[in-house]
């Protein structure tokens, strides 16, 4: 299984997506009115590690993904848990601002490190704060000259600001980056803003057609390069669709993904931070290969694409931050990817039989961080 583990939830970035959002009066739909929150999760991981250690011992092959706010504050953590906790894979989550406080022989132990960047210097700065992209791009460097050979993951927010093919191109493209994958998430459904966003517009004139030009290009690449960039928005459900293998929620959130709480709480999802009533259970006495599995309901029950998509976000589905049809528009994003995938499938197909590209390239590590369906 895997688990995310919250270390604080104390961040030293106020980005304009996410925790800017607190300072904003924002709409509350009925059902974030009616979601329970404990508040009284502590701030900083609060149970005694033994009692974690336990827990994964009951796993015979547990992946811990160190989360937050910033989990790089608690570096010493992070220290202590990667040389004593019974567990053969790490994986982080961070902004990458303090990648500098680990050292190389912590750092070099991590099989993927997940680090927030949102293309080019300006967006990213404009959305992260003043200088951030610099001290990150120089973190991410550092560590790749100190001997970090794992999968290091761009992860953007991508909002009505991005060009999401110039951003993607701009990550991909310059062969001094030091990532390896790139991923991406919207910023849609996630609070009670669209009232005050261009998100249809934005949607129908830049995110849907630059999605199908990305996916031309992400196939040319095969073509002409014969290597499966690792986009993963179109690495994972491409690789289904050649499967013909139907998904669960893609994060793997309530069925193989769980968040442990700073209390020690199981919630299905590192984002359902206090939302009780779905807790999984309590490290101290769950089972951690039998905890309680929760689907996304609703409309995703019944629609035609479910096996692709999966069900995007069970953090969206419970609480319906925006309203039904704006909940559409996102799906129209979805049914846009879907479709571009299948119409390149074909072309994949026979890049495959010709030898120019093989089934393991698309192989990855599943529940990585990537929320894969943006
Ligand atoms: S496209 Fe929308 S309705 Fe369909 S499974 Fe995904 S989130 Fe659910
Ligand atoms: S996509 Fe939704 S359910 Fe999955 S990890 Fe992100 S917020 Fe949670």
């Amino acid at each position: 299984m895997y688990f995310h583990l919250i270390l604080t939830d104390n961040c030293n970035l106020c980005c304009s997506y996410c925790r800017a959002k607190a300072f904003l009066d924002l709409d509350e739909s009925e059902n974030e009115r009616a979601v329970e929150i404990d508040e009284n999760i502590p701030i900083d991981l609060e149970y005694d590690l033994d009692t974690l250690y336990a827990f994964l011992r009951k796993d015979p092959s547990p992946t811990v993904t160190f989360y937050g706010g910033e989990p790089l504050l608690r570096a010493d953590l992070i220290e202590r848990i990667v040389t004593e906790a019974p567990v053969q894979r790490f994986m982080m989550q961070t902004n990458g601002l303090l990648l500098n406080r680990l050292s190389p022989a912590i750092i070099n132990q991590f099989t993927t490190i997940f680090v927030s960047l949102d293309g080019k210097k300006d967006l990213t700065d404009a959305s992260r704060g003043e200088g951030v992209y610099d001290r990150v791009m120089n973190n991410v460097r550092d560590i790749r000259s100190h001997g970090y050979s794992g999968e290091l993951i761009a992860r953007m927010t991508v909002t009505e600001k991005t060009d999401i093919v110039d951003a993607v191109h701009w990550l991909a493209d310059n062969p001094d980056f030091p990532f390896s994958s790139i991923h991406w998430q919207l910023d849609a459904n996630f609070a009670g803003d669209f009232s005050r966003r261009q998100f249809a517009a934005w949607a129908a004139g830049s995110y849907n057609p630059g999605i199908r030009s990305l996916v031309q290009d992400w196939v040319d690449h095969m073509e002409t390069h014969g290597e499966v960039l690792r986009w993963y928005p179109f690495l994972d459900p491409m690789e289904d669709l050649l499967l013909g293998r139907p998904s669960l929620l893609r994060c793997g959130s309530g069925h193989t993904n769980y968040s442990i709480m700073t209390d020690g709480h199981i919630a299905p999802c590192p984002v359902m931070i206090g939302m009780k009533q779905y807790y999984a259970g309590h490290i101290r006495d769950a089972d951690p290969q039998n905890l309680d599995h929760i689907s996304v309901g609703g409309e995703c029950e019944t629609c035609a694409i479910r096996s692709f998509c999966g069900g995007r976000c069970l953090y969206s589905n419970i609480t319906r931050p925006w309203g039904e049809s704006e909940r559409r528009l996102v799906c129209g994003t979805v049914e846009n990817l879907h479709a571009a995938l299948s119409a390149a499938l074909p072309r994949v197909k026979e890049l495959l039989t010709h030898g120019t590209i093989t089934r393991e390239q698309f192989h990855h590590e599943k529940f990585n961080g990537c929320e894969i369906i943006p």
